[in-house]
């Protein structure tokens, strides 16, 4: 390899993360692998409706997040271009758990490609026992009385369950 210049890596993982699920966990732990450093971008996105606040989906997510030392967890009301333009960031990640998300994403990392060309969008997909969870599903269950500690850490239940 010729160029050794180290500029640190930073990828964005934008989303509502309401709440933090094991399949964004598994995501984030193998991104903070590969980057220098890995910003959590919780959004408070104005056309969406969350079950939790934004300041609740910030704290349950630096719980869960604890032990990565280089993960940060920031909430962001700019445009996602714009908050990771500010945070130094060359790369926006997204996950993919099957086809259907492919649509949408595709569509996401298109527009957000021409509002800024330097930003690119990487896509990865969590391990296979991790692929059908999705906060929506658990925020049903958990409305429902269900169990959902095989899809959210202890720590994230217990917040989940008391805020109930
Ligand atoms: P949004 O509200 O933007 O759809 P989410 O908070 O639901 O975002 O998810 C953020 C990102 O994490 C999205 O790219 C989504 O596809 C991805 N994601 C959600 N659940 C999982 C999972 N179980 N495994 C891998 N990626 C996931």
């Amino acid at each position: 390899m010729k160029n050794t210049t180290k500029i640190a890596k930073i990828a964005i993982y934008p989303g509502s993360f309401d709440p933090i699920t094991n399949g964004h966990i598994d995501l984030i732990k193998r991104a903070s692998k590969l980057f220098d450093g890995v910003i959590i971008g919780i959004t408070q996105n104005s056309k969406k409706p969350t079950f939790l606040s934004i300041a609740e989906r910030i704290s349950i997510a630096k719980i869960a997040l604890k032990d990565l030392e280089n993960v940060e967890v920031l909430g962001f009301e700019t445009l996602l271009v714009d908050f990771a333009e500010r945070q130094n960031a060359q790369v926006i990640l997204r996950g993919l758990r099957a086809v259907s998300d492919f649509e949408y994403e595709f569509q996401l990392s298109g527009m957000n490609k021409h509002l800024n060309p330097d930003i690119e969008t990487l896509f990865m997909t969590p391990a296979e026992k991790y692929a059908n969870i999705s906060s929506s599903l658990v925020r049903e269950i958990l409305l429902l009385g269900g169990d959902i500690s095989a899809f959210v850490p202890k720590s994230v239940e217990q917040l989940l369950i008391k805020k109930l």
